[in-house]
């Protein structure tokens, strides 16, 4: 008898598949031979020391950076030089930055809704509406006509992930995003991102915060010059580091 072959549904959803990616700034070798698979719904933490090349990681996967060897697959499309692949990629995957990257001189509706309308050519009625139903889910609609100067920095980076959702990627990237936020301000942030995690969202998190990992993440990657020197599931990870590297990283940040 023929041999049945294996159900479609116990293969694993790969949304983000990087073989071999190495990339050099000049002469730096900033990656070295990464290989990262992240399935679809996965929360991916992933940290390590100043300069280890996490944004660079991450910025290779909306082509805010450029690698030269290897390949990039997300959601089966691969990133290469074809613009077509380039923007299909980036309708896909939201960034919120360490540093909010809002335009200043647009209302934070406007901010919300820019995208969306000139890009995705949403009728405007239609995004305003988007953009008020995400400025509630991260709570504070009531800020809509404001400035993003008339704004503290928790409040600017609820904004800055509302209008990443606004453009409803299947994947959330987050460069330190409490990072540059007074003390006092994080902890709205990390609520927000919490609660998008639990709806499913596939996201990838530069962070430092390992409360935030230990509660969210299914996975933490430790970076260290270039390379993923190791990942494990949160409580894993912790508890048995297994590279000295790692050891000394979280003895400096526990
Ligand atoms: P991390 O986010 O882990 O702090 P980065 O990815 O920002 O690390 O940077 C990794 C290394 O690459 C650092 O040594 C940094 O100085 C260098 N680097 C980052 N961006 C550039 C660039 N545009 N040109 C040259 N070197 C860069
Ligand atoms: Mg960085």
């Amino acid at each position: 008898m023929a041999a049945t072959p294996a159900p479609a549904a116990t293969e694993p959803d790969v949304l983000i598949q990087m073989s071999g990616v190495n990339k050099w700034y000049g002469e730096f070798h900033v990656l070295r031979d990464i290989n990262l698979a992240v399935e679809r719904g996965e929360k991916v933490v992933i940290c390590g020391p100043s300069g280890s090349g996490k944004s660079t990681l991450i910025r290779c996967l909306n082509r805010l950076e450029e690698h030269q060897k290897g390949s990039i697959i997300v959601d089966k499309i691969e990133l290469t030089n074809d613009v077509k692949n380039i923007d299909a990629i980036r309708r896909e995957v939201g960034m919120v930055f360490q540093q909010f990257n809002l335009f200043p001189h647009l209302t934070v509706l406007e901010n919300l809704t820019l995208a969306p309308i000139w890009v995705r050519k949403i009728p405007k009625k239609e995004a305003e509406e988007t953009a008020m139903y995400f400025l509630s889910r991260v709570k504070i609609p009531e800020q809509a006509g404001k400035y993003p100067g008339q704004l503290s920095g928790g409040q600017q980076q609820r904004v800055a992930i509302a209008r990443s959702l606004c453009m409803k990627p299947k994947i959330l990237l987050f460069d330190e995003p409490t990072s540059a936020l007074d003390p006092e301000m994080i902890k709205e942030v990390l609520d927000v991102m919490i609660e998008l995690a639990r709806e499913g969202i596939t996201m990838i998190c530069v962070t430092h915060e390992m409360g935030f990992a230990r509660t969210v993440a299914n996975r933490v990657i430790f970076m260290d010059r270039g390379q993923i020197v190791e990942q494990n599931e949160p409580e894993e990870f912790f508890k048995n580091p297994k590279s000295d590297r790692t050891k000394l990283f979280l003895s400096q940040i526990l």
